[in-house]
């Protein structure tokens, strides 16, 4: 037996209401006629403060799923406890869930990261050519006030008589035009390399004879290169083949080989061959300076690369020579590569396919990839 009471208050007066509660009725009437309809969902208990079963069954191990909840008044010592019937079915489930929102939150992490990777690549990649930008044209600039103060130096010397001899004065016109000509390859390279950046490169293309090229353009640059105490050495197989060429745009690349043998090979031999090999001809400019260390090797042809032996040595340059050597060299359906060791020199080659129609109809000429 159990009593309760409330409190009233009316008309000034304090009332309290007193009620008896039958205990074995609450057990064997009222929990069964309020509880047993949920049976078939849930399973359920009313314990008392101490955790004893009063009623229903014994919930264990149901963590997670367990909902709890105090009687409100009368029976406020005891809890009501109810879990749904098809516990274990939920619980493997949720860990099921459980295991699957792992795998889905690793794989999204995984990425996240990779995206984050490539994102801090690309920055790097644009801050790096933004850098090689700037360099560049630090290195043009600082190539063209070099010649042209020069020009003016002597020019000036010159313009006010202040010559002491003829022998001076023939220098000095030298200078002049060995400086004017540095002036004109650079501008010729500098728009060349422009208009290949626009992807307004327009080649000339003709068949022709490499070899007389080649010939030409030693002839033009010997002068120079015996100012610069090279010995040039050359060696031109007789009877070559023709083949398709622009010859301004073969000229300006082996030029520029040359002057590269010049800025870092000077003084010493260079020697330039042209031989066939199998459906090519082979140009080759080699040298015995410095030469270029494995690692660089790939990276010399990158437009704006300059390798640590250019930088290191102050050797004045911009770094588009030799991308301009490799863009030549592809449009030409051919390229370019080095062999080199450093300390012993460094050999450029240029392979250019021979003309389809110099070669015989049963082995017409194989289209060639990219050097990588
Ligand atoms: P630049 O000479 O203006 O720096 P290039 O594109 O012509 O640019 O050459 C790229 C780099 O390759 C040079 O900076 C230099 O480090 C290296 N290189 C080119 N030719 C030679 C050579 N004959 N010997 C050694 N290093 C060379």
């Amino acid at each position: 037996m159990l009593i309760s009471f409330t409190h009233r208050k009316s008309a000034g007066r304090d009332y309290y209401i007193a009620l008896s509660v039958d205990m074995a009725n609450v057990l064997g009437q009222l929990l069964p006629a309020e509880l047993e309809d949920l049976r078939d969902t849930s399973r359920f208990s009313v314990v008392d403060s101490s955790g004893r079963i009063i009623y229903g069954d014994l919930l264990d191990g149901h963590s997670g799923f367990l909902y709890e909840k105090p009687f409100p008044s009368t029976l406020w010592r005891w809890r009501l406890q109810m879990a749904p019937r098809n516990i274990w079915q939920l619980v493997s489930e949720s860990s099921r869930r459980r295991a699957a929102d792992v795998v889905l939150i690793s794989f999204s992490l995984l990425v996240i990261t990779a995206g984050m990777l490539v994102l801090l690549l690309a920055v790097r990649k644009q801050q790096r050519a933004s850098e090689l930008k700037s360099e560049f044209i630090a290195n043009v600039s600082h190539e063209l006030k070099t010649p042209l103060s020069l020009i003016r130096m002597f020019s000036e010397l010159i313009a006010l008589g202040r010559v002491k001899n003829p022998e001076a004065g023939r220098e000095y016109a030298e200078i002049i035009t060995r400086e004017s000509d540095r002036l004109a390859r650079l501008i010729d390279n500098v728009l060349d390399f422009a208009r290949i950046e626009r992807g307004k490169a327009a080649y000339d293309f003709a068949t022709g004879d490499l070899a007389e090229v080649v010939e030409r353009a030693l002839d033009v640059y010997r002068y120079r290169l015996e100012r610069e105490r090279m010995t040039l050495s050359s060696e031109i197989e007789p009877g070559l083949p023709p083949t398709r060429l622009d010859d301004n745009a073969m000229t300006l690349a082996l030029l520029n080989l040359l002057e590269n043998a010049v800025k870092y090979a000077a003084p010493g031999a260079v020697r330039v061959t042209l031989k066939r090999a199998g459906e090519m001809l082979e140009l080759s400019v080699q040298d015995h300076g410095p030469g270029i260390t494995e690692d660089e090797q790939a990276r010399i042809f990158d437009r704006f690369y300059r390798a640590k032996n250019a930088r290191g040595r102050g050797v004045r340059g911009s770094g588009i020579g030799l991308s301009l050597v490799k863009h030549i060299a592809e449009a030409h359906g051919g390229r370019v590569g080095v062999r080199s060791l450093p300390g012993q020199g460094a050999t450029f080659t240029i392979a250019v396919p021979i003309a389809r129609e110099a070669l015989p109809e049963s082995e017409p000429a194989r289209p060639l990839v990219s050097p990588s």
